[in-house]
């Protein structure tokens, strides 16, 4: 037999779980269980749960002291204004990519613009950028047939019929003569040699999605270099990358041609992505 629980003693039950965000982590879990929001969370502490909601309660608890993701745990996280499927088969979606979406809208009006997304993964950027344009077309790809199931999925529960998408590495999945107006691109760009690998949620994050050779520019170097022969005169390139990659990445884009290169930062103010646009034919 279970004990009973009420939301706040529920709550309370946070301290039993080390993370970086217990809180947080147990306030999310419960509020999927519950199928509530936060603010009812906070607005009804006395509520009973039933016997089945605090057994599904105490097993995500569990899977969470044993460091599967929450994101795993709910199946979900929010994005820009988006709910997103999360399945292990892609790199759950993070806050800070929002900041490229952001920078992305504020560099282009609204007018039509043809847009390729490399490696969707759960579909964010693309899916994001479609939620703001209703006139963009869009392209999302992905190597990972899976990754696409979902980030198709994802597209279909959001209402975001107008992104298509296309399965192969990188600019494999497109025909020869795609071109683009935007390029976009969260990449992995992680060293092997990193430690961090070993830590929190990226442990059950695909390793393909995460990491890559050369310290983890070469998709950055790949996805750039090639992206010159996919761009219209006047396009634009906007790729994620790591904390500290931020000089090299603007380097590499001023070395291949790229014009009016810049960074932009994340919400811990840490260089996060960089653009630059193809002027030559
Ligand atoms: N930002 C993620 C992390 O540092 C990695 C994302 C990526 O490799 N594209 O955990």
């Amino acid at each position: 037999m279970c004990k009973t629980l009420n939301i706040q003693t529920a709550l309370e039950l946070a301290s039993t779980i080390e993370s970086d965000s217990p809180q947080l982590d147990a306030a999310v879990l419960l509020a999927h269980i519950l199928k509530v929001d936060a603010t009812y969370l906070r607005t009804w502490p006395d509520k009973e749960l039933s016997s089945e909601q605090v057994e599904r309660y105490q097993r995500a608890l569990q899977d969470r002291r044993e460091g599967k993701p929450v994101a795993h745990i709910t199946g979900t996280r929010g994005f820009w204004s988006l709910d997103l499927n999360v399945n292990a088969s892609t790199l759950i979606p993070r806050p800070d990519t929002e900041t490229l979406v952001e920078a992305v809208l504020e560099s282009f009006d609204d007018a039509p613009r043809s847009v390729l997304d490399l490696g969707t993964g759960t579909g964010a950027i693309a899916l994001a950028l479609a939620s703001e344009r209703s006139n963009w077309t869009i392209l999302a790809t992905d190597y990972s047939h899976e990754a696409l199931e979902l980030a198709r999925s994802n597209a279909k529960a959001n209402g975001l019929m107008h992104v298509q998408f296309a399965q192969g590495s990188w600019f494999e999945a497109l025909k020869s003569d795609q071109r683009f107006d935007l390029i976009v691109s969260n990449p992995p760009y992680i060293s092997d040699a990193d430690t961090h690998l070993d830590e929190g949620d990226v442990r059950f994050e695909p390793r393909s999605a995460l990491v890559a050779e050369d310290e983890g520019l070469a998709d950055l170097r790949h996805i750039a270099d090639e992206a010159r022969h996919r761009l219209n005169a006047g396009a634009k390139l906007f790729m994620e990358h790591g904390y500290d990659q931020g000089s090299q990445l603007r380097a590499m884009l001023v070395d291949l041609g790229y014009q009016g290169v810049g960074s932009g930062v994340d919400y811990g103010g840490n260089e996060r992505f960089t653009y630059g646009e193809w002027s030559n034919e």
